[in-house]
């Protein structure tokens, strides 16, 4: 099984539907592995999304990302990190809703930022993010 990192996101455990994405996740196959609730401070937002520093948007999601509360997750499935990303669906909500009607960020999702989950795009940002808000998890 490979494991990987997913995280909901201020806009969408605002809006209450943190459970219903859980559901979702499991209904699909993954298993939940660690859960934590928690508000990122801007310092773990910017570093979090380090590799974004400089782009236009970096300001405005490090702002979004720490307005409120997270669902930090660890899943696991086979192929965890493709199928999750493919789960989420595309990262702006609105195409997700065309190209990906059923996803996560098409159900929960308004626009290209706030798109109610997060999801390691490969296994070195899976460890590394697994780290960042579970550093004590024994990874084998
Ligand atoms: P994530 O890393 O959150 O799973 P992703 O890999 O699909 O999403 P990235 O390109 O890594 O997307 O961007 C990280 C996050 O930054 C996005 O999920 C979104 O919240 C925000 N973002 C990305 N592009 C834009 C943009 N053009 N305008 C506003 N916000 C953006």
């Amino acid at each position: 099984l490979e494991r990987t990192y997913a995280m909901i996101k201020p806009d969408a455990v605002g809006a209450g539907n943190a459970e219903r994405i859980m559901q979702q996740i499991e209904v699909n196959g993954f298993t939940i592995v660690q859960q934590a609730k928690l508000q990122l401070t801007r310092e773990m937002a910017e570093e979090f999304y380090a590799e974004h520093a400089g782009k236009p948007f970096f300001e405005g999601l490090v702002t979004f990302m720490s307005s409120g509360p997270v669902v930090a997750l660890v899943l696991a499935k086979v192929n965890a990190i493709r199928e999750w990303r493919t789960l989420a669906g595309p990262t702006n909500s609105n195409r997700a809703r065309e190209e990906a009607p059923e996803s996560v960020r098409a159900l929960y999702g308004t626009d290209g930022q706030r798109n109610a989950v997060h999801g390691s795009d490969s296994p070195s940002s899976a460890q590394r993010e697994i780290r960042f808000f579970f550093p004590n998890l024994v990874l084998d």
